[in-house]
């Protein structure tokens, strides 16, 4: 098996060559002295050193291992503890934090990269320093300063972990029919009781405490999700010094046996009336949650870009040495038995693929994490503004399109492999079982696109759709003279028009037919993303063009860019046909005759 090699130059590509970062850090004030080019790469390379030397070796092994439960505590797979000290020293889990309690305060596009690399090199163990980062993102945003004093500095060093307690048995996609509750004690503190399942690292062995998000309701609140409040529980309460003081009343019932990120524990978790402190005003759980949210899906979305980049580089290179067949053309290799795979079409479809929907993805992904920072770090209201409309359309998509696409790249990973893809040894297999999951949590894909679709572009009548399509329009005009660039131009343009044709007309249909927003949803997300990577390839393709004679890296991204917008984004005529069609197909069948004799 090849190992994973980090895939430094295209990161740095996208920051410096497409989006400019020293230019735009230098007008965020809080950025402007923190960090430059020479930073940034360093800090990436260190990254790239942690992630394959150290964390990626261990994957293998976490998948048969697993995490394992006894009475109450877990342990994680060999080799995990000393790598997430590793993690911890060189202060990985403060990149992005806070900088006025313990965090480094390193924008987002960064971040992002060194997310890819960690997920790539294991999504199992990234999930423990991932939920530790989005709890400490809900904490920094809306609690007090006396919790956040409390809390941050240790999340952030990785003494302590987080997790997100969201989940219930009957509870998952509808939160507002959770049933766990808090009852607030004399002190002003809360009794949290209620099961929590599916909690990721609600119990290990890594860091001294755990600090869970828990969301409840608080006795006569308003029903439904308008009646969540958030919590802070620590599994040890932290005495007024700091220190670790008593056992709280929360325990770990048990861990999933699951089909993937087995070294990930997925933890049963039951709260008996534990103590908990409520993080800021009550009621408005849900609302910090999804501060929270924006991050996490789009590290949803990083995490399928870190699968598939290790299942396209082990594919490749498999595909150079696998002898089979011969060249359409003749033979290409006529000492030996057989020629390479990668002669063959069809091969190059599937990697080609592959490698077109990543490196778009990739791409995607920093743009929404810039505007990420804009949102955050920008002192200008109509760019703050603007990056705030955009982080709130794209996320879903950044969640939903890039995992999708993740799974089925990594299963044409596999295929190139053929049967040798399907057993262990390759690590296909494992991949597939490991990223499946992007789709299914942080709200399954289906929910996603039912926000894009529904809460995003409905409910604002267009308006955020408006803001994206103004910004790709402006990109096509600036460009339009460019002859060199065209064949990248015009089939944005074209796909751009019918992404808005079916937009207005979608938003002129829904009043009339209530199932349309459901029935439509997914297949618009996925025109929506088609379309978006068609973006990303003509911004990538601009800072390509005249840098051909320089290096083969610009000549292969115009090459990979080109079978992108010739042989995928025709995929969105099948969707807008599909879309055309209504809800009726869907909705006519009695709901008992799915079910079979
Ligand atoms: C490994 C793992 C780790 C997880 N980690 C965490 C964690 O750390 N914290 C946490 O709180 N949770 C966690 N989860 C839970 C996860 O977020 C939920 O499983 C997910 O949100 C879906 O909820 P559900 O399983 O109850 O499915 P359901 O909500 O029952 O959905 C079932 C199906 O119906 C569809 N559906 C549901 N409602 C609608 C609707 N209104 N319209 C259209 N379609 C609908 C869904 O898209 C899905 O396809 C984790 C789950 C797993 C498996």
């Amino acid at each position: 098996m090849s190992e994973y090699r980090a895939p430094l130059k295209d990161m740095q590509f996208l920051l410096h060559e497409v989006f400019q970062v020293e230019h735009l850090w230098s007008q965020l004030p809080e950025l402007a002295e923190l960090i430059d080019k020479d930073t940034a790469n360093a800090i990436l390379e260190e990254g790239a050193k942690l992630t394959t030397e150290v964390i990626a070796p261990l994957n293998r092994n976490s998948d048969e291992q697993g995490a394992v439960w006894k009475n109450g505590e877990v342990t994680t797979p060999d080799g995990f503890k000393k790598a997430y000290q590793l993690y911890c020293d060189g202060g990985w889990g403060s990149l992005s934090g806070d900088a006025d309690f313990g965090g480094m305060g390193m924008p987002k596009m960064l971040q992002a990269a060194f997310e890819e690399m960690t997920q790539s090199a294991s999504i199992s163990f990234a999930l423990y320093p991932m939920l530790t980062a989005g709890a400490c993102l809900a904490l920094a945003a809306h609690a007090s300063t006396a919790m956040k004093t409390t809390y941050l500095e240790n999340m952030y060093s990785g003494i302590w972990s987080g997790t997100m307690c969201l989940t219930e048995p009957h509870s998952g996609s509808d939160l507002g029919i959770m049933t766990s509750k808090a009852e607030e004690n004399n002190d002003g503190s809360f009794s949290v009781s209620g099961t929590k399942i599916f909690i990721t690292g609600g119990e290990h062995d890594l860091t001294e405490n755990i600090i869970h998000l828990v969301l409840a309701k608080i006795p006569g609140a308003p029903v439904g999700p308008r009646g969540i409040s958030m919590f802070v529980v620590p599994k040890f309460l932290v005495n007024s010094d700091g220190s670790l003081g008593e056992r709280n009343t929360v325990t770990c019932g048990s861990i999933e046996h699951k089909m993937g990120i087995k070294g990930s524990a997925t933890s049963v978790m039951n709260f008996d009336g534990a103590k908990g402190f409520l993080v800021g005003e009550q009621n408005k759980g849900l609302n910090y949650m999804f501060t929270m949210m924006n991050y996490e899906r789009l590290g949803m979305g990083i995490q399928g870009i870190g699968a598939t980049e290790v299942s396209y580089q082990q594919a490749v290179a498999y595909a150079h040495d696998r002898l089979q067949g011969r060249s359409a053309t003749g033979a290409q290799n006529s000492d030996k038995a057989a020629d390479p795979l990668i002669v063959h079409p069809d091969v190059r479809r599937m990697l080609l693929t592959m490698r077109s929907l990543n490196e778009a993805g990739r791409c995607f992904s920093t743009y929404v994490a810039k505007q990420l920072d804009l949102v955050k770090y920008s002192d200008n209201v109509e760019e703050k503004t603007k990056a705030e409309h955009l982080v709130a359309l794209l996320t879903p998509v950044a969640k939903a399109f890039l995992t999708d696409m993740s799974y089925d790249n990594c299963g044409l990973g596999q295929m190139v492999f053929g049967g040798h893809g399907y057993v262990r040894e390759w690590g296909q297999e494992q991949l597939i079982r490991d990223v499946r999951i992007a789709q299914i949590y942080e709200g399954t894909n289906g929910i996603q696109s039912l926000d894009l679709l529904g809460r995003k572009v409905v409910a604002s009548k267009g308006q955020l759709f408006g803001v994206y399509q103004k910004e790709i329009s402006q990109f096509i005009e600036t460009h339009q003279a460019n002859e060199a660039l065209s064949a990248f131009i015009k089939p944005l343009q074209l796909s751009l028009t019918k992404l808005t044709e079916l937009t207005e007309t979608l938003l002129s249909n829904t009043q009339q037919d209530k199932n349309l927003v459901g029935a439509s949803a997914t297949d618009y997300l996925a025109v929506f993303g088609y379309v978006s990577y068609a973006y990303m390839w003509a911004m990538m393709a601009e800072k390509s063009l005249a840098k051909t004679e320089q290096d083969d890296f610009y000549q292969a991204k115009l090459y990979v860019g080109q079978f992108y917008l010739q042989r995928i984004l025709p995929r969105i005529d099948s969707h807008i046909q599909a879309i055309a069609a209504g809800s009726e197909p869907l909705m006519a069948m009695p709901a008992d005759l799915f079910i079979g004799p």
